[in-house]
């Protein structure tokens, strides 16, 4: 635990138990807990809150009991920088090269890829049908050299072999032609000696090893096993972790092709029943198959309002933490239900919070399409209180009407004939003067329970937890102890609700991390989302997603060992990671 040490007047990290007295926190400049002044002891954490000892009043029956701060609401972050993003001062001139070489020091590269690579040439070196011994002459390129142009051409954001290696002739290019020794001239045989090209492999052998000895599906089922260490391995060796998932956000956004994916027909009950555009009409006006890429999906822009979701290809739905680790993704097509896919999705999520340690209670902000309460429960039962509006937040104009309906509307609640709830299920009494209270916490199984209360010196009280109520016509009425689990409203008592001021900031942080991440990261700087490209299948798609993602969890953990390499005393907070404990003890 992260505790302050009247001893070395800074911030140290405590094995759990040793903390005698409740800490509080207090704001303090980044300054006063500067390196400087940590003598030896402990290892600083800038800006942070920091935590000072003060005596806690005994009381009468010798130790107090305390609820756990990790089991209320967590305050919404102040650093929403990603620890990846090219900004940080100890990635910012990171080469291409050293970002490869980063993915190689990943625990999961050592222990999976590298046997694979190795098992490649093993095979093409042993013999052939037929033969005794392997004929011909040594290559002079390996599997190691297929995976670094590949992994390079992620790293660069480029969309073809080609393309890297045009670049790796560039003069801006020389570190990166080294340290992934590219520059070496190889054995060469027949055609001309060429000046730039001679250590790095050709289109061809590329293509050639590809077919041969990695296909694409081997290749992408390896880079999803590598991106599932390197999170492990980043969850397991940042300090920081806990505290950054505390606060969760889940999005999709779409990755569209020029290929054509299978135009569904469906009946009135919405069951598929054909494809409407099975063939096409060919050059020479004879029909010809026109599905080019059958696991995609197609979403029509119909009436030509829906621009920002229609289209042909895929959706990917990532749940992120506030500094833009990506938990979990999934690559569905297009018109698969977001909320579904969440709901599919969160089991994962749990046992990836899981290896942090003891349960807290986590917020995950989404946007209106994931509503269902489906989801909502899913997430419950992991200990997750969901930040998800019936109405959106969107300034358009038909946004703000059905926002303005929904304020206006009442729900009588029955047992409370002086309190009502809006259509945002927000609670009003008939004075209108009544307050409102945030109550969530975990039970004792680690699922969220969240409680909305309502306090007014003329109607009374109210407290209403979410999951025990359903609506009945207008009313909002108790379940039956058998209905809960089926017709239970889960956003009733939800205390994140659409005019809640912690809802807003935790919305506020979605915009800046997670659209932040979608948009300068996987848009902008990988280049994963932006435009078009030429998918044609699922592993397609899985293999390059997992490829970027897996690069952010690399340049996280290359940065942490950056910043160990410059002095700062991190490497002895790595020994309490994972201990459980509370991680920055913050006021709430
Ligand atoms: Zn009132």
């Amino acid at each position: 635990m992260w505790m302050f040490d009247e001893r070395h007047g800074a911030l140290s990290w405590f094995p759990s138990g040793r903390i005698l007295r409740r800490p509080c926190a207090i704001e303090v400049s980044s300054k006063r807990v500067s390196k400087g002044e940590s003598q030896g002891g402990g290892s600083t954490v800038q800006g942070a809150r920091v935590p000072a000892l003060c005596e806690v009043p005994a009381s009468k029956g010798g130790r107090k009991r305390r609820a756990s701060r990790s089991r209320t609401l967590p305050p919404a972050p102040e650093d929403r920088t990603l620890d990846y993003a090219a900004s940080r001062d100890e990635l910012h001139d990171i080469e291409p090269g050293e970002i490869v070489l980063a993915v190689e020091r990943l625990e999961g590269f050592r222990e999976v890829v590298r046997p694979a690579l190795k098992a490649a040439d093993a095979a093409r070196l042993s013999p052939r049908p037929g033969e005794k011994k392997r004929r011909g002459r040594l290559p002079s390129f390996h599997a190691l050299d297929y995976w670094r142009l590949e992994m390079l051409r992620r790293v660069i954001a480029s969309h073809s072999t080609q393309h890297t290696r045009d670049w790796l002739t560039t003069d801006k290019a020389a570190r990166t032609r080294e340290l992934l020794n590219f520059h070496e001239r190889r054995a060469h045989y027949g055609g001309k000696a060429k000046r730039w090209m001679d250590g790095v492999p050709s289109d061809g052998w590329m293509s050639d090893f590809r077919t041969k000895w990695m296909p694409e599906s081997e290749l992408a089922g390896l880079m999803e096993q590598l991106e599932r260490r390197a999170l492990a391995e980043k969850m397991a060796t940042l300090p920081e972790m806990r505290e950054e998932c505390r606060i969760l956000h889940a999005d999709g956004s779409k990755l569209e092709t020029h290929a054509t994916p299978p135009h569904l027909k469906k009946n009135k009950a919405g069951e598929v029943i054909g494809i409407a555009n099975k063939w096409k009409k060919g050059r020479d006006g004879k029909r010809v198959p026109a599905i080019t890429a059958p696991e995609a999906g197609f979403v029509p822009n119909s009436k030509g309002n829906n621009a920002d979701h229609s289209g042909a290809g895929w959706n990917i739905i990532m749940v992120m933490s506030s500094k833009g680790t990506v938990l979990a993704h999934h690559n569905v097509p297009l018109h698969a239900s977001e909320s579904g896919t969440l709901a599919e999705m969160v089991p994962e999520v749990g046992q990836v919070l899981g290896t942090l340690g003891e349960p807290e209670l986590r917020v995950l902000t989404t946007d209106g399409a994931f509503h269902s309460h489906e989801t909502r429960r899913a997430l419950r039962d992991v200990g997750i209180v969901e930040n998800t509006h019936l109405s959106s937040h969107s300034k358009r104009e038909s946004s703000k009407r059905k926002a303005t309906e929904r304020n206006k509307k009442r729900y009588s609640i029955a047992g409370y004939p002086d309190w009502f709830a809006t259509g945002h299920r927000e609670l009003v009494c008939r004075c209108e003067r009544g307050k409102t209270t945030r109550v969530a916490g975990l039970d004792p199984r680690g699922r969220a329970v969240a409680r909305l209360k309502g306090e007014c010196a003329e109607c009374g009280s109210i407290l209403i937890t979410s999951g025990l109520w359903r609506l009945s016509g207008e009313k909002f009425v108790k379940c039956l102890p058998s209905e809960r689990s089926s017709e239970g409203e889960l956003d009733f008592g939800n205390p994140l609700t659409f005019h809640d001021e912690l809802a807003k900031e935790y919305g506020c942080q979605r915009f800046n991390g997670q659209e932040g991440a979608f948009g300068s990261q996987f848009t902008q700087r990988w280049k994963l989302l932006k435009s078009k490209r030429w998918f044609y299948r699922q592993t397609q798609v899985n293999l390059e997603v997992a490829a970027v993602v897996t690069i952010t969890h690399a340049l996280s953990l290359e940065r942490w060992r950056r910043m160990g390499a410059t002095g700062d005393d991190v490497a002895e907070a790595d020994g309490g990671v994972g201990a459980g404990g509370g991680g920055l003890a913050l006021a709430a």
